[in-house]
């Protein structure tokens, strides 16, 4: 059998879960666009719903568009709560979609809004975006560490079983956070410092502490973090193999933080771009100045792997098995 007939042999069996991607958060958002990930072979994929910069009204909003846009579309998208939701969406051959949130300024300090947000679908948090808050230090941040009230947000995280996510957190609040969840800990969309230098990548200090919990640390598709602003699957892969060879296969795994629609502006009045996204980092224009691995390119990431020696078991991992067993783990039965 040649490399090519095995990787796409592999890719048609395996559970294919993207931790993270985006669309615009404005309602009456068409959450069609997301075909493009069912078409692609994904099974699972993780939508954010607000970040830091977002008021919890419109976090609200989105939540309820969202979910009304899925519930009239259960024939080809589902609502996941839970991994059975997930495995069952992909047998029936659907799109499992659940929420995340990218900070935690929308609880608005009240540990209560954390169940309110995991009952309307939310399932993955972090604590911070780029700039630090009241939880914790964000990458873009003074490298403050997780606040006496973030460290109660972690314990109500862990009850409440939401996965726990490093992205866009600050260096010591990430250190700080894996070392007080009871649960794995994951980075959702990042990619590898050692490969290139930007504050959203990973150090091996959090790439070791991250294994340690038993987490996943998920590559993202964002050429400005890949390096050179390229996208090429290559390229891709090699920062999956970093991970791979520095903790283990079983800690690798992929959040493509897609943006769908670019162009719909969906920020708040009043809001600085450059407060968020500090202007040497993106080129000046924020996430607008990144080129993004596309959706239909995570077909190609088995050959790529095989290439690179790992096995089946590693890819089927790597595509999605490794999160899988932290949503297990996090989540519930
Ligand atoms: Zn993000």
């Amino acid at each position: 059998m040649s490399q090519a007939d095995r990787a796409r042999d592999l890719y048609a069996e395996a559970l294919v879960w993207d931790a993270h991607s985006c669309l615009p958060l404005a309602p009456g958002i068409d959450v069609g666009v997301l075909a493009r990930h069912r078409a692609s072979g994904v099974s699972y994929v993780s939508i954010n719903v607000g970040m830091d910069f977002n008021p919890l009204a419109q976090c609200i909003r989105v939540l309820a568009a969202f979910r009304g846009w899925i519930a009239r579309h259960g024939d080809d998208v589902v609502l996941a709560g839970s991994v059975a939701d997930v495995l069952a969406a992909k047998r029936a051959g659907k799109l499992a979609v659940s929420f995340d949130l990218e900070g935690s300024d929308m609880i608005e300090g009240d540990l209560d809004m954390l169940r309110l947000y995991r009952d309307l679908g939310v399932r993955q948090i972090h604590f911070a975006y780029n700039r630090d808050n009241k939880v914790a230090g964000g990458c873009h941040g003074a490298d403050i560490g997780l606040t006496p009230f973030g460290k109660l947000v972690v314990a109500a995280v862990n009850d409440l079983g939401l996965i726990m996510d490093c992205s866009h957190t600050g260096h010591r609040s990430s250190l700080d956070i894996m070392a007080a969840s009871r649960k794995p800990v994951v980075f959702s969309h990042t990619c590898v410092r050692a490969l290139q230098e930007h504050p959203r990548n990973v150090r091996d200090d959090q790439i070791d502490a991250c294994a340690r919990t038993g987490g996943v640390v998920g590559i993202t598709g964002i050429g400005l973090f890949l390096g050179q602003n390229r996208v090429e699957t290559e390229l891709y892969a090699r920062h999956i193999d970093y991970v791979a060879q520095r903790v283990g296969a079983a800690h690798a795994g992929f959040g493509l933080d897609f943006e769908f629609l670019t162009s719909a502006s969906d920020t708040p009045p009043g809001f600085e771009p450059t407060a968020w996204w500090p202007p040497e980092h993106y080129r000046g224009r924020g996430l607008g100045a990144s080129k993004f691995v596309q959706p239909e390119q995570i077909r190609d990431l088995p050959e790529a792997l095989l290439r690179l020696g790992y096995s089946d078991a590693d890819i089927l991992g790597v595509l999605g098995k490794n999160f899988l067993r932290v949503a297990e783990a996090t989540w519930g039965p």
